[in-house]
C-alpha cells in the first residue's frame, strides 16, 4: 500500500450479532484521488463507510486517515478506544454525505452549512458565514443561501449537504449513494458538483450505482460483494474488463 494513502483500511471485520458484514476489507485511497465503491445491495458498502469514520466500531483490523488511527490509539501493541471527544474531533475531519440529505428544516441553507463551523470548529459568526458562503458558491447555490430546505429541489438540498461537508475542509469526503434518493432529472447536477470537487483534488470515497460516473471520475473502482473486496483497480479494468465472474455478473445486471 502506498505510503501517501489518505485513507487506509486494513483487515477490517464487522459483524452485526452473528452476521458477518465485512469479512476482512483492505482499501487504500491516495490523497486527491476518487475511489468508487460498487456492489449489490447488502454487500456492506454503507457499513464500510461507517467504519471509516468510526460511526461503527470495527471488530478487527484498522482504519487510518492521514496516517492516524481512527477511533483508537496504539500502545504496547494493543489498540485502546479513544475517548468520545477525541473521536468527535477525528470525525470532524472525515466528511459524510448521505442518500437522504439530513438538513435541518428550520434553518436556511446558509445556517445549515454554518452549524458545524460554529458548533464544532468554533468559528466566529462572521468567519463561519464567510466560509459557508464560499462552500455554497462551490456547489453553485450562493443565491439560495437564505432559502429553507423545503423551498429547494432534492438536487439542491443534496448540494447544500455537500457544501456543509465541504465547509469543514475534510481530509476525505465519503458519499453514500448521494444520488439514489433523487428524481432522475436531478441526478446530473449533483454528479456535476462531485466531478468538480474531484477535479479540484478532494479525496473522495463514493458508494454509487452510477457506473457512468465511476467510469469517468474514479481513479479506483472497488467491487464489494458479501463483505469482501472481490476486485479493485482502475475503471478501465474493473468496469470495462473485469476479471472476476462476480464482477461481470453484477455489471451485466446494472448496466
Ligand atoms: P449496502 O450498503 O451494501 O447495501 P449495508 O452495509 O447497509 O450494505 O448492510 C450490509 C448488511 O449488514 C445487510 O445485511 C444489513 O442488513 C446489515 N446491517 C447493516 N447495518 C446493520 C445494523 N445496524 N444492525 C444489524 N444489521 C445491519
Ligand atoms: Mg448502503
Amino acid at each position: 500500500m502506498s505510503v501517501s494513502a489518505m485513507v487506509e483500511v486494513r483487515g477490517v471485520r464487522k459483524s452485526f450479532g452473528a452476521v458477518p458484514v465485512l469479512r476482512g476489507v483492505d482499501l487504500a485511497v491516495g490523497g486527491g484521488t476518487v475511489t468508487c465503491v460498487i456492489g449489490p445491495s447488502g454487500s456492506g458498502k454503507s457499513t464500510l463507510l461507517r467504519c471509516i469514520n468510526h460511526l461503527e466500531k470495527i471488530d478487527a483490523g484498522r482504519v487510518e486517515v492521514d496516517g492516524a488511527l481512527v477511533g483508537y490509539r496504539e500502545s504496547g501493541g494493543k489498540l485502546h478506544e479513544l475517548p468520545d471527544r477525541v473521536i468527535s474531533r477525528q470525525r470532524a475531519e472525515i466528511g459524510m454525505v448521505f442518500q437522504g440529505f439530513h438538513l435541518f428544516g428550520h434553518m436556511t441553507a446558509l445556517r445549515n452549512v454554518m452549524e458545524a463551523l460554529r458548533g464544532v470548529r468554533r468559528l466566529s459568526k462572521k468567519d463561519a458565514e464567510r466560509r459557508a458562503l464560499a462552500a455554497l458558491r462551490e456547489v453553485g447555490l450562493e443565491e439560495h443561501a437564505e432559502s429553507y430546505p423545503r423551498r429547494l429541489s432534492g438536487g439542491q438540498q443534496q448540494r447544500v449537504a455537500i457544501a456543509r461537508a465541504l465547509a469543514m475542509e475534510p481530509k476525505v469526503l465519503l458519499f453514500d449513494e448521494p444520488t439514489s434518493a433523487l428524481d432522475p432529472q436531478l441526478v446530473g447536477e449533483v454528479l456535476a458538483v462531485m466531478k468538480d470537487l474531484a477535479r479540484g483534488g478532494l479525496t473522495m470515497v463514493v458508494v454509487t450505482h452510477e457506473i457512468g460516473f465511476a467510469r469517468e471520475v474514479a481513479d479506483t473502482v472497488v467491487f464489494l460483494d458479501d463483505g469482501r473486496v472481490v476486485e479493485s483497480g482502475p475503471p478501465a479494468e474493473v468496469l470495462l474488463a473485469p476479471r472476476e465472474p462476480r464482477t461481470q455478473e453484477f455489471l451485466t445486471r446494472v448496466l
